[in-house]
C-alpha cells in the first residue's frame, strides 16, 4: 500500500446473516472490519444478509446490533437486505439481458451422477453448462412440464466458445493473506437464484457492495473460494471490485468450526457468563497472528496491535481458559469508576465500596465474584472452612486484643504485632488462623485491606 492509499477512507461492512446469535468467530470479522475502519477513518456498515426471509429473525438481528454495541461496535449504518429485492431483481434482469445468466433445469440428482460420470473420466466436477446448449424450445418444454428453472452466473472463463474454457487467472492482493490467484476455469459458474426465485447470497451482497460502495470486503477465509466469481460478477454488473481480505478462522478446542446455531460460544453467553468485552476483543482479534495474546484494556489499544496482515494462514482454536486469563488480568486491573455501575447493581453500593473494589479486585477473575467477597464483609464467613481445635483459644486471645477504632491501613499490622508479643506466634500461624476467623478462607484479598472494611463490631461477631 502506497501512503495515500493507506489514509484514504475506507468503507467496509459485516455481513452477518441474522439465523442465529454470533459467536466469537463472527466477533473476529466484525472486529477486523471495525479496527480497518478506525486505521482508515472509515466507514463502518452492519449490514443483514437476511434474503432467507424463513432462517432470518428480527429477534436475532436485534440480538446482534446489541452484541456488537456491548462489545463496543458502533456501526455508523445499519442496512437489511430483506428490504432491497428490487434491486437484485433489477441486477438479475441486467445479467440475463446481458446472456450472463442463464436457466438451468438440472435436478440435484442429475448434476450429481454427471459429476460422477467426469470424475470417472478425470475431468475436474465442475458444471458442464449442458443448460446453455438448450434451444428455445427446449426450454419451454421443459418450463411446460413444470419444472423451473434456477439461474447460473455464465464466467467470463472462454475466448469464443463457453464449452471451451480456457485458464483465466483472476488476481487480487489480498489485505491479510498477500496476493492471490484463482483460475476461474476451475470453477463452476454459480448458482445466483434458486429454483423458488430465492437468491443465494452471491447476487445481492454484489449488488450492495457496489451501492453501498464498499471499499474493503474483510471477512473470513471460508469465503477465498467465493471471490474470483464475485470479482468476475462485479465486473459484469460494471464496475470494479472492492479489496478483499480474507482473515483465518477460528475453532472450538477440538478443532470444529463454530456455528450461529450452537449457542454455547455466543457473545451472549460468554456475556452472561461475566467476561468483559475487551476480554473477548482481545482474543477474537489477537488468536491466530503474530501478535501475542494479551489482554487490551481499551478498544484504542487494541487498535495499535491490529494489523490485518498480522492474521496467519490456519484456523486457530478458540480457548475459553485462555479467555478467562485474559479477563483475570482485565479485572485486575479495573478502576473502580468503570465498574461502579456494574457492582451497584450487584448491592455493592455506599461509602466503602470503592475501597472494597480496590480491596478484592485482584483476587476475582469476573466482577460478578466481588459479590462473594462484599457478603463475607458484610456478613461474614460463608464457607466450612473451620478453624483448629488447637486455635481457638489463640483467636480467642487475638480477639481481646484489637484495638479500638478508627480502623485503618495500619491496624492489621498494630494488632497482630501485639498479637504476637503476647501469644509469641508469628508468620503463618498467627495470620493464617485470623484469616479463617474471619473471612472462612485460606487465602484472599489482604487482611491489612479487609479489616477496616469489616470494621471492629463485625469482627468481634466473629469470635469462635
Ligand atoms: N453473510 C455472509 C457470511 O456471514 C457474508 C460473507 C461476506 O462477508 O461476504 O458468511
Amino acid at each position: 500500500m502506497t501512503e495515500l492509499e493507506d489514509i484514504r477512507p475506507a468503507t467496509v461492512r459485516f455481513a452477518p446473516s441474522p439465523t442465529g446469535r454470533i459467536h466469537i468467530g463472527n466477533a473476529r470479522t466484525a472486529l477486523f472490519n471495525w479496527l480497518f475502519a478506525k486505521q482508515h477513518h472509515g466507514e463502518f456498515i452492519l449490514r443483514f444478509d437476511d434474503t432467507d426471509l424463513a432462517r432470518s429473525k428480527t429477534e436475532h438481528a436485534e440480538a446482534i446490533l446489541a452484541d456488537l454495541q456491548w462489545l463496543g461496535i458502533a456501526p455508523d449504518t445499519v442496512a437489511w437486505q430483506s428490504k432491497r429485492f428490487d434491486a437484485y431483481a433489477g441486477a438479475a434482469e441486467r445479467l440475463k439481458a446481458a446472456g450472463l445468466l442463464y436457466p438451468c433445469f438440472e435436478s440435484g440428482e442429475e448434476l450429481e451422477r454427471r459429476r460422477k460420470l467426469r470424475l470417472a473420466r478425470r475431468l475436474p466436477p465442475i458444471y458442464g453448462r449442458e443448460a446453455l446448449k438448450l434451444s428455445a424450445e427446449e426450454r419451454q418444454a421443459l418450463e411446460a412440464e413444470g419444472r423451473k428453472p434456477h439461474w447460473r452466473f455464465l464466467l467470463p472463463n472462454y475466448a469464443d466458445s463457453p464449452f471451451e474454457t480456457r485458464r483465466t487467472e483472476v488476481h487480487w492482493d489480498d489485505v491479510v493473506r498477500g496476493p492471490q490467484t484463482v483460475d476461474l476455469a476451475s470453477m463452476s459458474d454459480p448458482v445466483l437464484i434458486r429454483e423458488d426465485g430465492t437468491y443465494l447470497y452471491t447476487l445481492p451482497s454484489v449488488v450492495d457492495d457496489i451501492e453501498m460502495a464498499v471499499s474493503h470486503i474483510i471477512r473470513g477465509d471460508d469465503h477465498v473460494t467465493n471471490t474470483g466469481a464475485q470479482i468476475a460478477l462485479f465486473r459484469a454488473l460494471g464496475s470494479e471490485a472492492p479489496a478483499f481480505g480474507h482473515h483465518n478462522l477460528l475453532t472450538s478446542v477440538t478443532g470444529e468450526g463454530l456455528s450461529k446455531r450452537s449457542n454455547a460460544l455466543s457473545i451472549g453467553s460468554l456475556r452472561d457468563d461475566g467476561y468483559e468485552p475487551m476480554a473477548i476483543n482481545s482474543l477474537a482479534v489477537l488468536i491466530g497472528t503474530s501478535e501475542s495474546v494479551a489482554a487490551m484494556a481499551s478498544m484504542e489499544a487494541l487498535l495499535e496491535h491490529f494489523k490485518p496482515d498480522f492474521a496467519s494462514k490456519s484456523a486457530a482454536k478458540f480457548d475459553p481458559a485462555e479467555l478467562t486469563n485474559l479477563n483475570r488480568a482485565l479485572v485486575h486491573e479495573l478502576a473502580y469508576e468503570t465498574v461502579s455501575d456494574r457492582l451497584s447493581e450487584l448491592g455493592i453500593a455506599g461509602d466503602a465500596a470503592e475501597a472494597f473494589w480496590l480491596t478484592v479486585r485482584k483476587n476475582v477473575d469476573f466482577v460478578k465474584e466481588a459479590v462473594r467477597w462484599w457478603t463475607i464483609v458484610e456478613q461474614g464467613p460463608d464457607s466450612a472452612e473451620t478453624l483448629e481445635d488447637e486455635d481457638i483459644d489463640f483467636v480467642r486471645e487475638a480477639f481481646s486484643l484489637l484495638p479500638p477504632e478508627p480502623w485503618d491501613g495500619e491496624t492489621w499490622s498494630t494488632w497482630t504485632a501485639a498479637v504476637k508479643a503476647a501469644t509469641g506466634r508469628k508468620g503463618r500461624a498467627l495470620f493464617m488462623p485470623l484469616r479463617v476467623a474471619l473471612t472462612g478462607l485460606r487465602s484472599g484479598p489482604e487482611l491489612a485491606d479487609l479489616l477496616p472494611l469489616i470494621g471492629r463490631a463485625r469482627t468481634l461477631d466473629r469470635q469462635p
